[in-house]
């Protein structure tokens, strides 16, 4: 199963469109692995963590589709995130070329009931009933309670809470560890900044293959020790610290840095230098990038 960053910039994505600082003004110039759209991952043909706006064109930039996708894990409801009408944009194949299938779409259930009331809030009554007809027949969305194992088509998921709270509201962004029919496992950490002590509970005596963590504020130095909401290049690694302390992560374990901001100060280049002055193998994440 192939899987692919398909995004791997903040909210605003990099370099941000309303910005001209020179941080955006360098990454208009140079590119490459600068230029970030928003955070969203692949699985192979079946499965895809978030769906945001830029959707589209990752498919175009990997030369990939979403025919054949069948589930979509959300981590949490942020704009960036979850787009509801590139879901729904499955009803636009007038060609009558799309699969046919149920789309499943999995999330926190305080993001379900967010999701609820704002399409109740959008139509009125008779037309909000019409189309929550339409979209049961053709979609099923699937609240999800934190710290549960899953069986998600061939995959078994279990469902982490970030330290990432929505709206000051009881959402908080769902990190999903996945373990693969090969047996590999993957642990999807964004959003998050440092876990809360129930959410290291839940990862003591597991392991992990492929860690994807949170690095949104990659090189500012002028953030908390134990940050909330997201992660800094400091407090990832103090993360890492106590992830192989309880044996989560280890030497074998491949770690990738992701959902980048723009205005923390370090180029891809230089984050990735600083990751290699750690004793830890930290890859920073790159649009496209295939593992
Ligand atoms: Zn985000
Ligand atoms: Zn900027
Ligand atoms: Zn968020």
């Amino acid at each position: 199963m192939n899987l692919i960053f398909l995004g791997t910039g903040a909210a605003e994505g990099v370099p941000a469109m309303y910005c001209r600082c020179e941080y955006c003004t360098q990454v208009r110039k140079t590119g490459g692995k600068d230029l970030r759209t928003r955070s969203a991952f692949r699985i192979g043909d079946r499965y895809q963590i978030d769906i945001n706006f830029d959707n589209n064109w990752q498919m175009h930039r990997c030369g990939i589709d979403m025919y054949a996708i069948e589930h979509i894990l959300i981590t949490h409801t942020h704009a960036d995130h979850f787009q509801f009408e590139e879901i729904v944009a499955k009803e636009m194949s007038v060609s009558g070329q799309a699969n046919g299938k149920l789309l499943n779409i999995y999330m926190s259930l305080p993001a379900k009931a967010w999701i609820e009331n704002l399409l109740a809030s959008l139509y009125t009554p008779k037309v909000y009933e019409k189309k929550l007809r339409i979209l049961n027949e053709r979609y099923r969305i699937h609240g999800l309670e934190y710290f549960r194992e899953y069986h998600i088509g061939d995959l078994d998921v279990e469902t982490l809470k970030g330290s990432h709270r929505l709206r000051e509201g009881d959402e908080y962004a769902m990190n999903y560890l996945i373990l693969f029919p090969d047996g590999t496992r993957l642990l999807y950490a964004l959003d998050t900044g440092w876990y809360p002590e129930e959410t290291w509970d839940f990862l003591e005596g597991k392991t992990v293959d492929v860690l994807i963590l949170d690095c949104t504020f990659g090189g500012r130095t002028d953030r908390p020790e134990y940050p909330a909401g997201h992660l800094d290049l400091l407090s990832f690694v103090k993360m890492l610290e106590r992830m192989i302390a309880i044996n989560f992560i280890s030497a074998r374990t491949r770690i990738f840095a992701t959902h980048i901001n723009p205005h923390q100060g370090l180029l891809h280049e230089a984050l990735q230098k600083k990751f290699d002055e750690t004793r830890f193998n930290v890859t920073v994440a790159y649009d496209g990038l295939t593992l």
